[in-house]
Formats: C-alpha cells, structure tokens, sequence
C-alpha cells in the first residue's frame, strides 16, 4: 500500500476537510501514517486565520525536501500537495516559491485529489484546483459512501480512521457539514476569500448523513459551517429550511441523542432558532457565539453589523429559552483604530455576560483584508497586554463555570478512553477516591466540558462507550471535570 501523511492546521472545518481527503487516497490505495518519512504523499492543509500562515508553510516544505530527495534517491516518488486556505489564496505563488510542492488544490476543490494525484504522476506535471463547487464536492463523497455500504459512513463524518486507530472504539460524536463560505466580509477575515460564497446543503441530504453516522453508533450530531446560523438549506418542498427547522428534522432521528452547530454569527440569531434552544431538548444547551469586540466603534469597523447592545439583547433571549445556557465567543484584541476604551468596553461585557470558555486572539492583519490596510494599527506590545488582560478574565470565568458543577449530577456522553498518556498517569481521582492503574474514561457534558471518571476494567468501559450516563461531579479543574458514575 502506498503511504500518505497529513498534516493540518487551523479550524475544525479544516480537521474534517482532511479527514475527507484522507477518505478519498485510501479509497485508492493509500494509507496514513505519522510521519513524512517514506511517505508517497504528503498534503499540508494550511489555514490562513493565524498569523504568518504562508511562512509556517514554506518551512514546512523546507523540512520535507530531504525527506522527497530520499525517497526520490531510494527509486521512489513523493506527491506533495499543498490544501486549504493559504493554497486558495496564494495559488500559483506556491510553486513559484517552492518547487517541492507538485500539487495545489483548494478547500472547495480537493474531491478532485486522487485524479490530480492521478495527473501529476502520469504527466510529470504540477497540478492546480482552486475551482469553487462545494456541492459537487459533497455529492462525491455522498457516492463513495453508497458504493462501500456501511463502511463508507466515514466519507460523511469524522470518525472511522480514529475508530480503527483505537482498536476498534467507536466515537459517539460526529461532525456534518451543512453550510460553508460565507458573504458577511468581516473586515479582519479571509474566510469569504478562500472558502467563497454562502452554500447551504439540501436538508435530506444532511438529514441521510446522520442517519448513516448513527447508524455507525454515533449519538451526537455536531453541525458544522462558517455561518452555521446562516443555514438555508432546500427542503423536500424545495423551500429554503432555517437552522432551526433542520435541528428540528435531525432531532426526530430517535437515535440522535445530541445536536450541537457551530460556528454561529450573531446576526443570524432568528426567532425560530431561539425558540428551538427551549423546545427541542436533544438541542444541547451551549453556544459558540462569537461578538469578537465589545466596543460598537470596533463592531462597525469590522462591519461586523451588529452591536453590543444587540448582543445583549440575544443573550438574554436565548437564557430566557433555557436559563442554564453556556456561552461562548471569539474576541479580536489590537483591532485597528481600538483605543483603550474600546478594550475596556469588551471586557465589560465579559463581565456582564459570563462565559464559560473562549477563544481569543490579537488582531494580525491578513493581506487582501480591509482592516489590513488600515493606518492606525495597534502596538504588538499593546495587544499583548490586552490580551493578557482578557484572557485572565476569561480563565477565571471558565474556572468559576467549572467549579459550580461540583457536586452535580449530569449526563456525560461518554466518547472513548482517555488519552494513553493520560492513562499511565496517576488518576485524575488520586487523592480523591482514585486510584492509579483504573481505566478512565472520557465524555462531554452537555455544556462540552471534558468529564472524566475512572473505572474498574475495560470491559466496564466498554459498556460506557457512546452511551449518556449520569455522572456525579467530585472535582473540578480549569478545562475537565472529574466524576464518578451515579447509579
Ligand atoms: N464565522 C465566525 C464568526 O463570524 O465569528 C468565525 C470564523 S473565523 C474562521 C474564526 C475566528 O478567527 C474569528 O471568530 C476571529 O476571532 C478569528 N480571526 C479571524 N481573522 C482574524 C485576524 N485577522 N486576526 C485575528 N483573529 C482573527
Ligand atoms: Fe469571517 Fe465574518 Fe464570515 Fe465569520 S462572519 S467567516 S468572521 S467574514
């Protein structure tokens, strides 16, 4: 068999989008491993949201040329190919700087792989795919699914190729795309750039993905867009459905035991989809809701089209719907032009709002992006600072969150053993009631908190594996939860 190594930055969009490639080059012949080192194929998935993006990727080419020449001097052949939202943005560029690479295709094209890989191999020729077709891109995967049956579910989730890899161990979570790109041109953002337009999948199509994945055993549904909120997807009707209508068809599944989307836009926080938070209870009850700043002149300089005080009101609509919301977000700290009173506006919101766990990050100017164009840029050193400020802000809440479920009793939808490393560490319960050598296992809360708990044997875990179980709190720390199961 002819080997491939992945690697992959970025979002979780990208994290699915590489386990579908990988899907595609096993299904003609190839299998992963860890490492470039005698590898036939290497594809870097690249992400263009973190700063210096392309430079990463330069090195990284940098680091495989000795293993291509190896390879190479050994008789054989290496394809590499570059993926993802840098190989979207710099094209052909890419070769021009690195005559290592053979191969550049974007994140709306990479169905095409195998037959690029096919070119490149054949014709002694560099291959590029930077085309814009996202449903052509899910009907070949949809196709590869029926043609291997059960096993191919994987073409539609994430999960089989980490089944396998854990002896067998299923995951009981899965993500399905159903929305990508996005048209909102954030001023700070590539996203509509590389990923393209808004594109929403057809409702029964993403309605027979999750019959197939529980089928497979999972039990949660995990939603995944850019603008997942945007969602408008056709219906049986040929009517566009909203978000909330297509939670409301998956959530008949009886084998759907969870249904979580991600990421959400405020601006598309619709009535409907406020109203499913309270009436369909498989809808778990925490948000990704990012606001980026608290400042409205940072918000309109982002064109972001929505203000704190909107924010607010979304807030307190959703926990009128279901009081024990979490709440996430995503904070953008230096943003041209915000002056310290602008920072202080968003840490008021945090304030006021309490999160349960975050993301945040200094503003890094993307080319081809208006804000990266903008005289007035913050200092590194007044970013730094303000983030600092922020996140310790956000740690505490986080800790606070954690802390107020000690004692409780909550379901856990357990996923698979704690990471090895884990494992041969002391339990998480030493000193607790725990004991070294005990098996633990790993699960989510509703609020995605990571629960742990040990057990006696792996048959015992076994029994745990994909099921929702009640687990009592005894302890908790800054991003897990330590329990024990109650019967
Ligand atoms: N669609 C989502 C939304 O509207 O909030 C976010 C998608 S973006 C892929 C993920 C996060 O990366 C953003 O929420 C933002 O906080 C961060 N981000 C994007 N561009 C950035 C930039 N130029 N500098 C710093 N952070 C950035
Ligand atoms: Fe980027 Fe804004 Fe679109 Fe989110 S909504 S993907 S931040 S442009």
């Amino acid at each position: 068999m002819k080997k491939l190594h992945i690697k992959t930055y970025g979002c979780q969009m990208n994290v699915y989008d590489s386990d579908r490639m990988q899907d595609l080059m096993e299904n003609v012949g190839y299998e992963t491993i860890d490492t470039p080192e005698g590898a036939d194929m290497v594809i870097i998935n690249t992400c263009h949201i973190r700063e210096k993006a392309s430079e990463k990727l330069f090195s990284d080419l940098g680091r495989i040329r000795p293993h291509k020449n190896k390879k190479e001097e050994d008789g054989g052949q290496m394809i590499v190919a570059v993926a993802g939202c840098v190989a979207q943005a710099e094209g052909e560029e890419i070769f021009k700087r690195s005559k290592v690479v053979d191969i550049i295709v974007g994140p709306e094209s990479y169905q095409t792989l195998p037959d690029l890989v096919g070119k490149a191999i054949r014709d002694k020729k560099k291959q590029i795919n930077l085309d814009f077709v996202p449903d052509n891109k899910f009907d070949v995967f949809r196709e590869l699914a029926s043609n291997v049956g059960d096993a191919g579910s994987s073409y539609l989730g994430g999960s089989s190729r980490r089944v396998s890899a854990t002896k067998g161990v299923q995951k009981s979570s899965d993500f399905v795309t159903v929305q990508e790109g996005c048209d909102k041109f954030c001023t700070f953002c590539v996203v509509p750039y590389t990923r393209g337009a808004e594109y929403s999948r057809e409702v029964s199509k993403i309605v027979d993905d999750a019959k197939r994945l529980v089928d497979q055993g999972v039990s949660e549904i995990y939603f995944l867009g850019q603008n997942v909120n945007a969602y408008h997807g056709l219906d049986v009707n040929g009517e566009p459905a909203s978000l909330a209508k297509l939670i409301e068809e998956v959530a008949k599944i009886d084998a759907v035991k969870r249904i979580r989307y991600t990421t959400s836009h405020p601006r598309d926080m619709s009535d409907d989809l406020l109203a499913a938070h309270r009436d369909i209870e498989k809808l778990m009850p925490f948000l990704h809701l990012p606001i980026q700043s608290g400042s409205n002149s940072v918000l309109k300089g982002m064109n972001r089209k929505h203000t704190r005080q909107d924010y607010f009101k979304i807030i307190e609509k959703l926990r009128a719907a279901r009081p024990d919301m979490g709440l996430s977000s995503d904070f953008i700290v230096g943003f041209p032009g915000e002056t310290d009173r602008d920072f202080e506006d968003t840490m008021d919101l945090v304030r006021k709002i309490g999160f349960t766990q975050c993301y945040s990050f200094k503003y890094s100017p993307r080319p081809g992006t208006p804000a990266a164009d903008a005289k007035i840029q913050v200092e590194e050193s007044v970013k730094d600072a303000r983030l600092a400020e922020l996140q310790k802000l956000l740690t505490e809440q986080q800790i606070e969150f954690n802390k107020k479920a000690e004692g409780q009793v909550m379901p856990v939808l357990f996923e698979r053993e704690a990471p090895k490393s884990g494992r041969s560490s002391p339990s998480p319960l030493e000193g607790e009631g725990g004991v070294r050598g005990k098996i633990q296992l790993w699960g989510k809360s509703p609020w995605l908190q990571s629960v742990i708990v040990d057990v006696e044997s792996e048959e015992e875990a076994k029994k745990y594996f994909g099921k929702i179980a009640d687990v009592k709190v005894l302890k908790s720390r800054p991003s897990s939860l330590v329990g024990e199961i109650f019967e």
